[in-house]
C-alpha cells in the first residue's frame, strides 16, 4: 500500500485531536449535545404521533354527533309516534318500542364512546404540553452548550490549527487511493492503522505465521498488509528506520 507511512502519521494527528478534545472537555460536550438531539428528536416523532391521534378523535367525535343527533331525532319521532295513539295493532306497537329501546341502548354505546375520546384527549392535550415544555428545555440546553462548545473551541483554535494544518499538508502528500481506504475503513474500525508488535496485531492480539515474521525482519521497504482476523492495517516502517531510531 501506498504512503502507508503518511497514513499512520494522520492517524496519530487524529489520535492527538482527540487527546485534545478530550482534555479539554470538547468531546464530552460534542457527545452530549449528540444524544440532546436524539432525544429531541425522539420526543418530536412521538408528538407528532400524539397530534395525529389528536386530529383523527377529533374527526371521530364529529361523525359520532352527527350520528348521536339524527339517532335521537329518529327515536323522538319513534317515540311521538308510539304516543300520539294512531298505532292500534298490539304487535306493530310492541315492535316499535323494541325498535325505541334498541335505538337508545345505541344512542347511550354512542355517547360513552364520545366521553372515551373527549377523555383520551385531553390525556392527549396534557402529554403534548408536557413534550412541548420537555422539547423547549433540551433546544435550550443544546444552545447553552453548542455555546460552550465554540468557546472550548475557541480557546483550542491555535493548538488545534497547527494539527489540522499538518493533516493537511500530509493528505496532499498522500495517495488519492490510499486516503480513500482508510477513511472508508475508519467508519467500522478505528484505529485502522496499528503496528506489528514482534509478530503480534497490536489491534486484536493475534499472532502472524513464522513466515510472515521473518518477512518483516528481512524487509528494507515499508510494509502493509491487512490483519486477517481484525481487518486492520499492519504498517510495519523499514528497517532502516528502526536503526536510525536507535542511532546505528
Ligand atoms: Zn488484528
Amino acid at each position: 500500500m501506498k504512503n502507508i507511512d503518511k497514513i499512520w502519521e494522520i492517524q496519530c494527528l487524529e489520535e492527538k485531536i482527540a487527546g485534545i478534545e478530550h482534555d479539554r472537555g470538547i468531546s464530552k460536550v460534542k457527545v452530549e449535545i449528540e444524544q440532546d438531539i436524539k432525544k429531541y428528536n425522539k420526543i418530536n416523532e412521538a408528538m407528532q404521533n400524539i397530534l395525529d391521534q389528536y386530529k383523527e378523535s377529533g374527526e371521530s367525535i364529529e361523525r359520532k354527533n352527527s350520528e348521536y343527533q339524527l339517532l335521537e331525532k329518529k327515536i323522538l319521532e319513534s317515540e311521538e309516534l308510539l304516543y300520539e295513539g294512531s298505532l292500534k295493532k298490539a304487535k306493530t306497537i310492541s315492535t316499535l318500542q323494541f325498535d325505541i329501546d334498541t335505538m337508545k341502548k345505541k344512542l347511550e354505546e354512542i355517547r360513552k364512546m364520545i366521553q372515551r375520546l373527549m377523555n383520551q384527549r385531553k390525556v392527549d392535550k396534557a402529554n403534548l404540553m408536557n413534550m412541548k415544555i420537555k422539547t423547549e428545555e433540551i433546544r435550550q440546553e443544546v444552545h447553552l452548550k453548542k455555546k460552550l462548545l465554540a468557546e472550548r473551541i475557541k480557546d483550542s483554535e491555535g493548538v488545534l490549527k497547527v494539527i489540522y494544518d499538518q493533516m493537511e499538508a500530509l493528505k496532499s502528500q498522500t495517495c488519492k487511493e490510499t486516503l480513500e481506504m482508510y477513511n472508508k475503513r475508519k467508519v467500522n474500525i478505528y484505529p485502522v492503522v496499528v503496528k506489528d508488535r514482534d509478530g503480534v496485531c497490536s489491534g486484536c492480539n493475534m499472532q502472524f505465521s513464522i513466515i510472515f515474521s521473518h518477512v518483516v525482519k528481512s524487509q528494507e521497504e515499508d510494509l502493509s498488509f491487512t490483519c486477517e482476523n481484525c481487518g486492520r492495517i499492519i504498517f510495519v516502517p523499514a528497517k532502516k528506520e528502526a536503526l536510525e531510531e536507535i542511532g546505528v
